[in-house]
């Protein structure tokens, strides 16, 4: 599908700031639907943020101060919802930008949710558990007046899991003097987690997968699938997508690559890395280090699952695959967007590709305000009902206005928002 995008390829640092980027796809829908000035800036401008310098005690005895970002981008379907990630990458246009795109995924699938993203600057591959735990718990505190079941609803993201979740329940609940089990989702289980939120994202990927390929004519067996990521979403999407038998020709993290032309055993390769923390040393493939030409390995369908601007205007000439889905937020600039759309390669966007997680993400909320707790095949058929009509609803409104699923995804929603 075209776009008729004319986008110029002048890579510049304004490529990389994925808050443009973000805009970017926003003006595209907005053009094509007219929208008027005065509801432009209200969707465009983070409706709150806060920057909080928070002190922890390191395990050497030193205080060390981490810089930590919480923005809620807008609250107009109800509580904000998204992620805390720990890199030393945070910064608070990316918070902006993800917490933008927040809105626009819950509005994707319809959860009642507004759009929300939280960051801390910090290096957790160099931080011990106590240190984490200590840094969480006065973040949480730090920021946890505009916390809230009603408010806003963190999740984990990069860096952070089950265990920073179950820190950030705990710390509010203790200030709050009552267990608020719905303040955050993406927890353990045996404290008020829902089943199947930990492979949620990677099984949405997976649905979109299947929809997507059945829309351009390929069959699981004759797909090639190259993995940018093996983390939750690229990990357990690679999974899942071997399950349904399409062939994973390639898998990364951040240190390497693995490629196995025939095909890898997920469940072999996931085993191997849970053992040895790295893709090397799996002995049915070849490990290089080489990540970048990993996006440009022959394949049907890439699925960038690590992090943001992967795909730009730097190699997006070389991308060979003829579908894209994105697991992870942001990892096409939109430069590249633009000329990927020209070329027609079909590209499931990150607001629907990823949706899966805040979808179980919002089953979770349901299920702790509810206190009744909902089987696996319950979750896992529900998501699949919703990802699917999202795709279906995204798909038809492109063909309608004559544009790539991503400008489609953007129009649907705003069409329901402010028609
Ligand atoms: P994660 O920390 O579990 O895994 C990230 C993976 O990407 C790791 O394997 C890491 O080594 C790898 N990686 C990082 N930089 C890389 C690079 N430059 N090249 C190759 N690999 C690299 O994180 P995650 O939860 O899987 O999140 C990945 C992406 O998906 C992020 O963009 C996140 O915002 C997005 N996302 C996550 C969820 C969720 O439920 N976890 C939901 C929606 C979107």
């Amino acid at each position: 599908m075209a776009s008729g995008s004319t986008v110029e390829k002048h890579p510049t640092s304004d490529e990389f700031n994925p808050f443009l980027s973000m805009q970017k796809g926003f003006d595209t829908a907005a053009d094509h639907l007219g929208l008027e000035g005065g509801v432009r800036d209200v969707l465009s401008m983070p409706d709150r943020e806060l920057t909080v310098n928070v002190p922890v005690l390191m395990d050497d005895g030193t205080v060390q101060v981490f810089t930590g970002h919480r923005v809620q981008h807008n609250t107009l379907r109800g509580p904000s919802k998204g992620g805390i990630r720990y890199s030393p990458d945070v910064n608070l246009d990316e918070v902006r930008a993800l917490a933008a795109w927040m809105t626009w995924k819950c509005s994707v699938v319809n959860v009642p949710f507004g759009g929300g993203k939280g960051g801390v600057i910090c290096d957790p591959r160099k931080m011990s558990t106590g240190e984490k735990e200590r840094l969480t718990r006065r973040y949480t505190a730090a920021i946890m007046d505009i916390l809230g079941p009603d408010r806003d609803v963190p999740a984990p993201d990069m860096n952070t899991n089950e265990q920073t979740m179950a820190w950030l329940m705990d710390t509010f609940s203790m200030h709050e003097r009552k267990t608020t089990t719905a303040v955050v989702t993406g927890k353990p289980l045996s404290i008020g987690g829902s089943r199947g939120r930990r492979e949620a994202t990677g099984r949405g990927v997976m649905s979109t997968a299947n929809e997507a390929r059945k829309m351009i004519g390929l069959r699981p067996e004759d797909t090639r699938v190259v993995v940018q990521g093996s983390g939750n979403v690229g990990g357990l999407g690679a999974m899942l997508l071997h399950r349904e038998g399409y062939k994973i020709t390639s898998i990364s993290d951040m240190y390497g690559v693995l490629v196995n032309e025939r095909g890898l055993d997920m469940p072999a390769v996931l085993h191997h890395l849970e053992q040895n923390r790295t893709l090397e040393g799996y002995a049915e493939g070849e490990y290089h280090t080489d990540g970048e030409a990993q996006l440009e390995m022959d394949c049907e369908l890439l699925v960038p699952a690590a992090t943001e601007n992967q795909i730009t205007s730097d190699n997006v000439d070389r991308i060979k695959a003829k579908l894209i889905v994105e697991g992870a937020n942001g990892p096409t600039t939109a430069i590249a967007s633009a000329s990927l759309s020209d070329r027609g390669v079909t590209v499931v966007p990150d607001i629907l590709a990823n949706a899966g997680g805040v979808t179980v993400s919002y089953f979770e909320w349901v299920q702790d305000r509810m206190g009744y707790f909902w089987t696996e095949e319950i979750v896992n058929s529900r998501l699949e009902q919703i990802m699917v009509q999202a795709f279906s609803e995204v798909r038809q409104t492109s063909e309608k206005y004559g544009v790539d699923l991503r400008t489609g995804a953007y129009v649907y929603r705003m069409r329901g928002l402010f028609s």
